[in-house]
């Protein structure tokens, strides 16, 4: 099967300050950027300039992916045992918006989604209530694909199912569902340490990819400046695989505070040109 990669950033509002959406991403395009993730959260403090950015980017060419939310006062822990309706009235309006494009596009939309956490609750209830988030979304939203995100490691006493990529992997068979598939986050697996390949299995079932590098201290959400990450050969190994999807170039702005804008979009259009590259690999 050939593959077809799109590379995207994780665009914010902060990013076209001062500019506009079109002038920012030009010389991104330029280095082969053709979609864009979105961040799900009404309780962001500039959600009302997300939604006129999703028009503005869909009207410019560019392919919507979507990020559900995932910080508080969002949480999936108690679906499964009594939360289930106040959690299904927080994310239902956020999912809609995503629902929405895969409609209006004709396609599906993908959605990554972190797996429950909890800093009192055990994993096998946590891991529970994942499954049967996904159950519940896959059936309400039929434009959607979500794809489970392998997580970075806890810096807290807080649980986190998929924070593995055994976990992660046993979400999405236990889920076993056409529409739903693993958003394999690149630098947090070098955040533990895994430098190894996955299995096939694995591979398999990578539908979108979060690329990012980590600084010497471990600070992750960088460019790819430093190669403390392989995010390359993995990228090429998915392409050889023939995977279907986006590889959203993940950077945190903050990680970036204080440089010089040129030494910011040098940076991003390298880091789009690399993966780029790595996704175009072709059988020879
Ligand atoms: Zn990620």
């Amino acid at each position: 099967m050939t593959a077809n990669i799109q590379i995207g950033f994780n665009i914010f509002p902060r990013w076209v300050t001062g500019s506009t959406l079109e002038t920012f991403l030009a010389p991104l395009k330029k280095a082969g950027l053709s979609a864009l993730e979105f961040l799900l959260d009404e309780h962001d403090p500039e959600w009302k300039a997300f939604e006129p950015l999703m028009e503005e980017g869909a009207s410019q060419g560019y392919r919507l992916c979507f990020h559900a939310p995932f910080r508080a006062p969002y949480a999936l822990a108690g679906f499964k045992e009594g939360d289930r309706d106040t959690i299904i009235a927080s994310y239902r309006p956020m999912l809609s918006i995503a629902q929405s494009w895969g409609v209006r596009l004709g396609d599906l939309a993908t959605v990554v989604l972190h797996s429950a956490h909890s800093d009192h609750l055990e994993r096998v209830a946590l891991f529970a209530d994942t499954v049967s988030f996904l159950q519940w979304a896959l059936s309400e939203f039929d434009h959607l694909r979500i794809a489970v995100e392998n997580l970075g490691p806890s810096s807290d006493a807080d649980v986190k199912v998929g924070d593995t990529r055994e976990e992660v992997l046993a979400v999405v068979k236990a889920v076993d569902h056409p529409r739903v598939g693993i958003c394999w986050d690149l630098g947090h697996d070098c955040l533990h340490h895994r430098s190894h390949l996955p299995g096939e299995e694995w591979m398999r079932r990578v539908v979108h990819v979060h690329a990012h590098d980590l600084d010497a201290a471990g600070i992750d959400h960088y460019p790819l400046i430093f190669g403390n990450c392989p995010c390359r050969e993995w990228l090429q190994a998915l392409a050889r695989i023939g995977m279907h999807g986006a590889a959203t170039l993940e950077i945190k702005g903050t990680q970036m505070k204080g440089w010089p804008p040129e030494r910011v979009t040098a940076a991003l259009v390298d880091s789009v040109a690399a993966l780029k590259e790595a996704s175009s690999w072709q059988a020879q």
